[in-house]
């Protein structure tokens, strides 16, 4: 437990939040398995600042377990965190630091487990992922996955690790977030007339998508394995304007979709633009812009990879979630992929986030069912 306590302090006191370069942090991890013997591989960001890391230990020409987690973290500025956020602190039988639900534990686990399975022998490879910027929509990882589908031979699973107490996750709706940016026509509102107003007629999306989200409440589509069980659409952010007496040129506002199985955000962009189309100022021009887009994950229970991971979980039930992660990109590409990983969801993202020594140990036991299931010597 030593071991893994000491390897948890060093990733936590990397400051990877998503806006810094988190390649210190990468290249501690590709020193840790590369001395097991793992083949790694970094993709980067187009600055050359953040990277990816894909390692594989053991034979490469059959499918094997690919175990994934994501390398930053939220900021810190602004939560009232009692010790500094970025050195490993043990109290009450809590490990408190930045990362340490989400998900530098998991990842910690992995590299002090990684010379057991390297030692044991693998029948099948074990294949490690960790991306950059993942908090901020899943960007990073996009770089890996591309990576991983030119491999002759994929992986047949994929675990990602982040904190679901555990408990196998199997679903978790798709989300997409927008700007929409009304380009309107300026003048005095004593002339309104000569004017087109870009902050009535973003108000007038903005009401169009809370009709559609009611609309989904009260007819669906609805699954039930969701709370709430219908897709939710949301406005967060809106501004524009500049004085009273001046009819506002521009006006623009932040919305997201998420999105339940068999419902797509493009199809509710489609509908969007559609009514926008008949009621919305012809004069006025909309722009959209993509923020963030998380693909939604739908496993099926009776899936053997689900069996299989529930098996090492030692859990008689699945679970869908409302948060999302990489897990649907995987997936996209044809590997089977399930979400579950020691600490608690409900630490991720808090001052003083912590992992219980008890989350950690059954982190541990999981991996380690794991290693006897693939590994050629016990
Ligand atoms: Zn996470």
């Amino acid at each position: 437990m030593s071991a893994i306590r000491d390897l948890i302090a060093t990733l936590v006191a990397f400051d990877t939040t998503s806006h810094r370069s988190n390649l210190d942090c990468i290249r501690f991890i590709q020193g840790v398995l590369e001395e097991q013997g793992a083949k790694t591989r970094l993709t980067f960001d187009d600055g050359g600042g953040k990277a990816n890391i894909h390692a594989t230990l053991g034979p490469d020409d059959r499918p094997g377990v690919l175990l994934s987690g994501h390398t930053d973290v939220v900021p810190v500025e602004g939560q009232d965190w009692t010790s500094d956020p970025f050195r490993l602190v043990e109290r009450d039988d809590r490990l408190i630091g930045r990362g340490t639900a989400d998900m530098k534990s998991f990842i910690a686990l992995c590299l002090a487990l990684a010379p057991e399975f390297a030692a044991r022998g693998l029948s099948v490879p074990l294949h490690f992922a960790f991306s950059y910027d993942e908090e901020i929509g899943c960007v990073g990882v996009r770089r890996l996955i591309a990576d991983l589908a030119e491999l002759p031979v994929k992986p047949s699973l994929c675990i990602v690790g982040e904190p679901t107490g555990l408990r196998v996750v199997t679903g978790h709706k798709g989300k997409r977030g927008l700007r929409c940016h009304v380009h309107g026509r300026e003048g005095h509102s004593a002339m309104n007339h000569r004017a087109v107003n870009a902050v009535e007629n973003a108000a007038r999306l903005v009401a169009h998508l809370a009709d559609m989200q009611a609309g989904r409440r009260a007819g669906g589509p609805h699954d039930h394995g969701y709370d709430p069980p219908w897709s939710t659409i949301h406005t967060g952010l809106i501004q524009g304007g500049t004085a009273l007496n001046i009819v506002p040129r521009d006006c623009w506002f932040e919305f997201e979709f998420r999105t339940i199985p068999g419902e797509s955000p493009d199809t509710l962009m489609d509908e969007l633009r559609a009514w926008a189309a008949t009621a919305i100022d012809p004069a006025a021009r909309l722009e959209w812009t993509l923020l963030n887009d998380t693909i939604g994950l739908h496993m099926d229970d009776q899936d053997e990879a689900t069996r299989f991971v529930a098996a090492l979980a030692g859990a008689n039930d699945t679970m869908r979630v409302s948060f999302g992660t990489e897990a649907g990109l995987f997936r996209e590409i044809g590997i089977p992929t399930i979400v579950c990983g020691p600490g608690s969801i409900e630490q991720a993202h808090k001052p003083d986030e912590y992992i219980t020594l008890e989350q950690l140990a059954q982190g541990e036991a999981f991996l380690r069912r794991l290693m006897d299931r693939i590994c050629l010597s016990g």
